[in-house]
């Protein structure tokens, strides 16, 4: 499926908050092999909450590295990140527990 597209600036999930908020995944795509991993929102969220990383989803796709680039060609490839619709293909990260998740909630509308 094709990236969804919003309507302007402010219905545009900013962060990977956001797109937990609104059911959505993120599809994390190398630009050198094409590989591509679509995480589950709430399990990156909690990966870059803990690490104290940026959640902005501009900053994202610099905590990504191809592993397979890596190896294989002995470079650091660069990774699109967007948001579609299609099921998470990636089980590796765990989810925040619920009370964890609705006090982010909580926090961020005051
Ligand atoms: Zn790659």
């Amino acid at each position: 499926m094709p990236p969804i597209e919003y309507p302007d600036e402010f219905h545009a999930p900013r962060s990977l908050h956001d797109v937990g908020m609104r059911g959505h995944t993120v599809e994390v795509r190398c630009l050198v092999c094409d590989r591509c991993r679509r995480f589950d929102p709430y399990a990156l969220w909690w990966l870059f909450e803990q690490r104290g990383w940026n959640d902005k989803l501009t900053q994202v796709a610099k905590r990504f590295k191809c592993l397979s680039c890596s190896i294989v060609r002995r470079r650091v490839a660069r990774s699109l990140v967007t948001i579609v619709d299609d099921p998470p293909n990636d089980d590796t990260l765990p989810r925040p527990d619920e009370r964890t998740w609705r006090a982010s909630v909580k926090r961020r509308r005051t």
